[in-house]
C-alpha cells in the first residue's frame, strides 16, 4: 500500500516514536496523543479496517490485544487504561490501516 501512511512508518520511510516491535506488529506513540500516554498498536501487514481482517489473521489479532496490557504497564499505565479501534468512516477512521489506541494517565485532551 504505497499511499498508506502506517505502511510508510513499518517500512521506514517515515519515523516513529517505537514502543514495540517484532515480525508482525509495530507499536508506536500517536502524533496527536488523547492521553499522557497514547500509543498505537498496528500489524505490519496492511489491513485496512477490523472489518476487514479474516479468520486466518485471529492469532495475529490475539497478539495485538495481548500486548495492550503488557505496553500500557510498560509505558506506567499499572492503574489501567482505554483500547479503541475506530472501523470506517463511520467509526470515525482517519488512517485506513487497522490500529489500536491504547492511552491514560491524566485528563483526556481530545473527546473520543
Ligand atoms: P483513527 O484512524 O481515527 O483511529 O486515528 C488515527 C490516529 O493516527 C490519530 O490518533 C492520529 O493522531 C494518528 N496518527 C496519524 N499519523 C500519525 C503518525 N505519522 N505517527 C503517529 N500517529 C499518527
Ligand atoms: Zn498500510
Amino acid at each position: 500500500m504505497s499511499d498508506c501512511i502506517f505502511c510508510k512508518i513499518v517500512e521506514g520511510q517515515l519515523p516513529c516514536n517505537s514502543v514495540y516491535e517484532d515480525d508482525e506488529v509495530l507499536a508506536f506513540h500517536d502524533i496527536r496523543p488523547f492521553a499522557r500516554v497514547h500509543f498505537l498498536i498496528i500489524p505490519k501487514a496492511h489491513i485496512a479496517t477490523l472489518a476487514d481482517a479474516e479468520p486466518a489473521q485471529e492469532r495475529l489479532l490475539g497478539k495485538m490485544l495481548l500486548l495492550a496490557p503488557r505496553l500500557a504497564k510498560e509505558q506506567g499505565l499499572e492503574a489501567g487504561f482505554k483500547t479503541l479501534v475506530n472501523t470506517g468512516r463511520g467509526g470515525g477512521q482517519e488512517v485506513f490501516h487497522l490500529h489500536m489506541h491504547v492511552f491514560g494517565g491524566g485528563d483526556p485532551v481530545r473527546p473520543v
